[in-house]
């Protein structure tokens, strides 16, 4: 191949990369979760970003790092504080769809600043979480394509 197709070839290579592909497990919480137990579940998954659903566990919210942690030093009785009352709620949140290509994904995370997106689907009643991507997604998928690409 001539470095013109090779390149051609990354680049088509990168835009086949699709959220499904690379997506995680979402770490999903109840809205009613205390923001004390929610610090407990951060570490226990080891995420950064936990996914809150409301009683029919459709995306309600999203609690980050810094969520917790600006609660956790502005206040003494965080198993009495539901996640509810700190997250960033809907409709202010920022989601994907699993067949969106990793670059419009990207482009969100930048765009917004932030860490993860919900990977959802749309039904009648709400937004389905049926995944969660991050920036380590990214990296990954980043560093794959460099391995499957003959330089
Ligand atoms: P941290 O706050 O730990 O730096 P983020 O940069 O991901 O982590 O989060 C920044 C703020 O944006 C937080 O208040 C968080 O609730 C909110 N946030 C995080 N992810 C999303 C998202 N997908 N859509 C909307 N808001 C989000």
């Amino acid at each position: 191949y001539s470095g013109k197709k090779k390149e051609q070839q990354l680049s088509e290579n990168m835009m086949n990369m699709k959220v499904r592909d690379f997506q995680s497990i979402p770490v999903v919480v109840h809205e009613s979760l205390s923001v004390y137990d929610a610090i407990t579940q951060m570490f226990l998954e080891d995420v950064g970003t936990l996914i809150v659903v409301d009683e029919k566990s459709f995306l309600s919210g999203i609690l980050s790092r810094k969520d917790l942690l600006r609660t956790a030093i502005g206040t003494t009785e965080l198993e009495k504080i539901p996640v509810h009352m700190i997250m960033t709620r809907m409709p202010n949140i920022s989601y994907c769809k699993k067949n969106e290509t990793l670059v419009q994904a990207a482009k969100l995370l930048i765009e917004r600043q932030i860490d993860a997106l919900p990977v959802v689907e749309s039904t009648d009643g709400g937004l389905a979480v049926v995944g969660r991507l991050t920036k380590t997604n990214i990296t990954k998928a980043f560093l794959s394509l460099a391995e499957n690409h003959d330089f």
